[in-house]
């Protein structure tokens, strides 16, 4: 399924729920998380909703997952937080925090963030 009419995030992708595009292209949507958890929080998306979580990969996506931390890593370095360094999370699931089901990268960056826990 590559839109689900229900999905948070086709919604953001589609414009129907407002956002700030910080990066897009064809395949990938980048905007800043509504609750932010540092001074740079960003949330890299596919913006087909090709799989709701890394526990939903199926063989064959693993090229998306590699392409979503390169362009973290590239996003680090426009943001200007790459040479003091930033954290990547992928929620998964419940237990994992994860509150929407169309797979995202969290990058967070521009203050210490400490251990996690
Ligand atoms: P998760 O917990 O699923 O890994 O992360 C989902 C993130 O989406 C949360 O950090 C939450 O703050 C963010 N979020 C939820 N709704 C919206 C929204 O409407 N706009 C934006 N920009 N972020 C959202
Ligand atoms: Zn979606």
């Amino acid at each position: 399924m590559l839109k689900d009419p229900a999905c948070l995030f086709c919604k953001i992708v589609a414009r129907e729920i407002p956002s700030t595009a910080i990066f897009e292209d064809g395949e990938f949507y980048v905007f800043p998380d509504i609750h932010p958890k540092a001074p740079v929080h960003l949330l890299i998306i596919p913006k087909d909703h090709v799989m709701a979580s890394v526990a939903d990969m199926q063989d064959g996506q693993e090229e998306i997952l590699g392409a979503m931390l390169h362009r973290a890593k590239l996003l680090a370095e426009q943001q200007g937080i790459a040479d003091q360094g930033y954290r990547l999370v992928f929620n998964v699931r419940h237990y994992g925090g994860q509150i929407v089901d169309h797979i995202h990268l969290h990058l967070l960056g521009g203050q210490p963030l400490g251990p996690l826990g």
